[in-house]
C-alpha cells in the first residue's frame, strides 16, 4: 500500500467513525450504586457516562440551568421525587418501544416522562422471636388491636409512608384509609423517629415486634457489621392488601428538557432495561428488576416471592396530597 493510499484509508476511517458524545447523568443515588451498570454500557457502546451526584436541590439546579444544562438524564428514587421533576417541567417525554415493552405500565409515567428501573417493596420486618409465622398477613391488619404497642415506624410524613398511605387510599377509599392510619398510629410502640433501619434496631432491642421498611434495607444491614445482628433478629414478611398485592415503589430515570446528547442518552435508557443491566442494577442495591424474568440476587431471592400491587404509581402520586392530609389529621407522628 502506498503512503497516499494509507493516508486516504486512515482519513476515511476517521470520518466513518463519528465522535460519540458522553452522556451526563444527574443522580440522587449514591454513584457507587450506579457506576458498575454505566461501565457495562460503556463497554458495550463506547459511550462514556459522567455521573454527577446531586444530593439536594436537583429540581432547582435543573431549573437554574434551563436549556444550557449539561445533564441528559436524571436518576432518582421514589414516586414523590419523580412527580416533583414532572411538576417542575424540567423533563421531556421519551417515546421508546424498548422502554414501554420492558417496563410494566404501573411502573412508568402515562405520558412517558419517567421510567421505573427497579422496584422495592414496603414490607413488614417481623421479630423472629416474638412474631409467629402467619401472624402478619395484610396491611389492613396492622390497624387491628392485636398489634397494640408492638409497631415501630419512621415518620408518617416520610415519602415512603406517604406512598404506602396513597396505596391504602386506592385500595380502601379515603374514609377507610383514615381509620387505618388512626388504627396503626394507636398501635405504635413509640413516637415515629429515625429511619427504616432504626426501627429494626428497635425490634432487636425489644422495643417493638414489627416495623414498616423497604426490602433493600435488609441487604444494607447485613453489609454493615454493626447492623448485622439487627438484621438477624428479624425476617421479611410481604403483607398484601386485602384485595391483593404488596406495595412497591421505584427507582427511575427521566430525560431532561435540555438533553444535549439526546441520542446517546436514549441508548443508555434503553440499555438500562436490558436483561444484563437490569440484573446488575437491581443487585447493587438489593432491589427487584422491572424487566420480567431478569434474575434477582441470591440474597433477595431468599426473602421469598410476592405479587406486587398493580396500582399505578401515577395514581399513588395523585393520592399523595390526601395521604399527607390524613397523616396530619390523625396526628400520626404524635
Ligand atoms: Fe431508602
Amino acid at each position: 500500500m502506498s503512503l497516499r493510499t494509507l493516508l486516504l484509508a486512515t482519513t476515511c476511517a476517521a470520518i466513518a467513525a463519528p465522535a460519540l458524545a458522553d452522556v451526563n447523568v444527574y443522580t440522587t443515588r449514591q454513584p457507587e450504586l450506579i457506576q458498575p451498570v454505566m461501565d457495562a454500557f460503556t463497554a458495550e457502546t463506547g459511550i462514556a457516562v459522567n455521573l454527577a451526584f446531586v444530593d439536594d436541590g436537583l429540581v432547582e439546579r435543573l431549573r437554574a440551568e434551563g436549556a444550557r444544562s449539561p445533564a441528559d438524564l436524571v436518576m432518582t428514587v421514589d414516586i414523590a421525587n419523580l412527580k416533583q421533576i414532572v411538576d417542575a417541567g424540567v423533563i421531556q417525554p421519551v417515546e421508546s418501544e424498548v422502554l414501554t415493552n420492558a417496563i410494566p405500565a404501573a411502573l412508568r409515567s402515562d405520558e412517558n416522562l419517567w421510567f421505573g428501573l427497579t422496584t422495592r417493596a414496603r414490607i413488614v420486618y417481623a421479630s423472629n422471636d416474638r412474631v409467629a409465622e402467619g401472624e402478619v398477613t395484610t396491611y389492613e391488619d396492622l390497624a387491628s388491636g392485636k398489634w397494640e404497642g408492638r409497631i415501630c415506624t419512621r415518620s408518617g410524613l416520610h415519602n415512603y409512608n406517604l406512598a404506602l398511605m396513597s396505596a391504602v387510599i386506592s385500595h380502601a377509599g379515603e374514609d377507610a384509609a383514615r381509620d387505618w392510619a388512626a388504627g396503626v398510629q394507636s398501635n405504635l410502640a413509640r413516637k415515629p423517629e429515625g429511619n427504616d433501619r432504626a426501627q429494626v434496631k428497635a425490634i432487636w432491642a425489644g422495643e417493638c415486634d414489627i416495623s414498616l421498611g423497604n426490602t433493600y434495607y435488609m441487604g444494607k444491614m447485613l453489609e454493615d457489621p454493626e447492623q448485622t445482628e439487627w438484621a438477624n433478629s428479624v425476617r421479611i414478611v410481604f403483607p398484601e392488601f386485602a384485595d391483593g398485592g404488596t406495595h412497591v415503589n421505584v427507582s427511575g430515570v427521566a430525560m431532561t428538557n435540555a438533553a444535549p446528547n439526546r441520542d446517546e442518552a436514549l441508548q443508555l435508557m434503553e440499555f438500562l432495561v436490558s436483561p444484563e443491566a437490569q440484573s446488575i442494577y437491581a443487585e447493587l442495591n438489593y432491589e427487584y428488576p422491572v424487566l420480567e424474568g431478569a434474575p434477582v440476587s441470591d440474597l433477595v431471592a431468599g426473602w421469598g416471592g410476592f405479587t406486587p400491587d398493580d396500582t399505578s404509581l401515577s395514581e399513588l402520586a395523585a393520592n399523595r396530597p390526601t395521604a399527607l392530609r390524613i397523616m396530619e389529621e390523625v396526628n400520626f407522628d404524635g
